[in-house]
C-alpha cells in the first residue's frame, strides 16, 4: 500500500508534543469558560426541507495552534495564527457542533462527541441534549463522520459498557471501520497515536452488532445521504441533508471556517493524508458554493451553519447563517 506510506510519514511528523498537548496537558489548563450550558438557552433549530435540524454542542476543545496551517512554519505560521485568532497564541478553542436531525419517525445524531475521557471542556453532549428535553433513548440512528476522539469517544458512558444512545443503529464509513480495526493499525500508527486507535476500536466494536458500513450515496434516512470525504481520516464521510437549499454536514473536512474556508490549502494538523484532505476540502466547498448548499461545520463557532461562496483568489468565503 504505497499510498499509505507517505501519509504515515506526515502523520508521524505531528509528533509527541502535539499529541501530549492535545490529550494530556490540556487537562490541566485553567479557565475553561464554555461549559455544558453555554448554548442551552440559544439552541439553533431550523428546517431543511422536511427535516428539522437542531445543533447541539458538546462543549469545546483546547488544541495547540500548531494544527492551524500545519504546512506553514516560523513567521508564516505565526502570521496565519494571528490572522485567525487576532494574535499569536499557543492554543485555541474549537467548538463542537452536532447535528440532530428529526426526519419522520427518526432522530439522527451525527457523532457522539468526546464523552467523559478526552478533555474536560468537552463531553457535554448528553447534558445539552437533556437541557433541550431530548432523551438519548429516543435517538434512532447515529452516524459517525470519522472515529477521532472528539467524534466517537462519547459512544459509551463512563462505565465503558453502557451505550450513551442505547436504542440507536449506527453508521460509519466502510473505509473508516476498516482502517481503525485493521490488524496492523498499531504498526501503521506511531505510538503516540495508539490511544486514538484504542478508543476507535473500543467504540466501534461496542456497536458492531448494530453497525452499518456506508459508502457514497447511501441513504441514512430518506433525504439524508452519505458523501465520501476522505483525507482527514481514510474513511471520513459527510452528509447531505436534501430539501430547501440543502445542508452539508462537513464533519472535519474543514478544521474551522476561520482558517479552512478562506485557506482551503492550509493543512488542518490532524489530517491523515494532507493532500487528499485538501483535494476533498476544495471539492466539497466548490460543490456547496456551486449548489448553494449551506454547510454545518463541526469545529466552527456555534452553531457553525453558513453559506460558502467562491472568491477571486481561488479560495472561498464563509457567511454564517443565524
Ligand atoms: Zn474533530
Amino acid at each position: 500500500m504505497t499510498s499509505r506510506t507517505g501519509s504515515d510519514l506526515r502523520f508521524v511528523r505531528l509528533g509527541r508534543r502535539r499529541f501530549l498537548a492535545l490529550s494530556g496537558a490540556a487537562l490541566a489548563l485553567p479557565g475553561l469558560a464554555r461549559g455544558a450550558w453555554a448554548h442551552g438557552s440559544e439552541t439553533h433549530v431550523f428546517p431543511m426541507g422536511d427535516i428539522e435540524v437542531t445543533v447541539v454542542s458538546d462543549g469545546h476543545l483546547v488544541i495547540p495552534t500548531s494544527v492551524i496551517a500545519a504546512n506553514l512554519t516560523g513567521a508564516e505560521h505565526d502570521a496565519a495564527v494571528a490572522e485567525v485568532l487576532g494574535s499569536v497564541q499557543e492554543t485555541f478553542q474549537p467548538e463542537t457542533n452536532h447535528a440532530l436531525l428529526r426526519a419522520g419517525s427518526d432522530l439522527v445524531l451525527v457523532d457522539t462527541g468526546s464523552g467523559p475521557r478526552f478533555q474536560p471542556s468537552a463531553g457535554k453532549l448528553l447534558a445539552n441534549l437533556a437541557f433541550n428535553g431530548i432523551d438519548p433513548g429516543d435517538v434512532t440512528k447515529v452516524v459517525f463522520t470519522h472515529a477521532h476522539p472528539d467524534h466517537v469517544w462519547g459512544t459509551l458512558l463512563e462505565d465503558d459498557k453502557t451505550l450513551a444512545f442505547p436504542n440507536a443503529e449506527y453508521f460509519v464509513g466502510a473505509a473508516e471501520f476498516d482502517f481503525w480495526t485493521a490488524p496492523d493499525i498499531f504498526t501503521v500508527l506511531p505510538a503516540d497515536f495508539h490511544p486514538f486507535a484504542e478508543g476507535a476500536q473500543r467504540d466501534l466494536m461496542a456497536v458492531t452488532d448494530r453497525l452499518t458500513m456506508v459508502r457514497e450515496g447511501d441513504a441514512i434516512v430518506p433525504g439524508v445521504t452519505v458523501i465520501d470525504t476522505p483525507g482527514h481520516t481514510p474513511g471520513h464521510v459527510s452528509l447531505l441533508v436534501e430539501g430547501g437549499p440543502g445542508l452539508i454536514i462537513t464533519g472535519d473536512v474543514i478544521g474551522d471556517p476561520a482558517f479552512n474556508v478562506s485557506h482551503p490549502d492550509w493543512v488542518f494538523g490532524f489530517d491523515f493524508d494532507p493532500e487528499m484532505a485538501i483535494a476533498t476540502r476544495r471539492s466539497l466547498l466548490g460543490r456547496a458554493a456551486a449548489d448553494g448548499n449551506q454547510i454545518l461545520s463541526y469545529h466552527a463557532p456555534y452553531p457553525g451553519v453558513g453559506t460558502v461562496a467562491a472568491t477571486d483568489d481561488g479560495a472561498f468565503a464563509f457567511t454564517a447563517v443565524s
